[in-house]
């Protein structure tokens, strides 16, 4: 299995409850590293721009406002099969749903609210990470 990159933020909800530690650490026992993290408080240019793939659904312009309510910390999260890796220990999109010791189980409040993004393919991971990183903030 090869060696990836995905992207990952943990979201306001989170920041708002200071879970930054804590979801880091779940994602770094799944055996994610991060190599490129920051704290940034979101325009609101940057959140429809980040989630224009879903401008037409009616949570749009709910999810941009929630994404600008607080800091979030953007990540570059690396290890094997990154993006598979990431997305298993987020859990589903729905806390309901999410499996036992995701986690979304663990620390979402809601469907919109659910503490982490992580991309959900190679191909979105790159367009991500080049859409909040410049190359040298990447280190490793
Ligand atoms: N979302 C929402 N209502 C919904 C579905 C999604 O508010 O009915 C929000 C939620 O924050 C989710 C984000 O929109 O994480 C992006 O949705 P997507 O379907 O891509 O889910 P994800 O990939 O984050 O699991
Ligand atoms: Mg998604």
């Amino acid at each position: 299995m090869a060696v990836t990159r995905t992207f990952s933020i943990i979201k306001p909800d989170a920041t708002r409850r200071n879970l930054t530690g804590a979801v880091t650490k779940m994602l770094e026992d799944a055996g994610l590293r991060v190599v490129a993290s920051k704290r940034i408080q979101m325009t609101r240019e940057q959140a429809e721009g980040f989630y224009a793939v879903h401008k037409e659904r009616p949570f749009f312009g709910e999810l941009v406002e929630f994404m600008i309510s607080g800091p979030v910390v953007v990540q570059v999260l690396e290890g094997e099969d990154a993006v598979k890796r990431n997305r298993d220990v987020m859990g589903a999109t729905n806390p309901a749903d999410a499996d036992e010791g995701t986690i979304r189980k663990t620390y979402a409040e809601s469907i919109e609210a659910n503490s982490v993004h992580g991309s959900d393919s190679d191909e979105n991971a790159k367009i991500e990470i080049d859409f909040f990183f410049n190359e040298d903030e990447l280190v490793g």
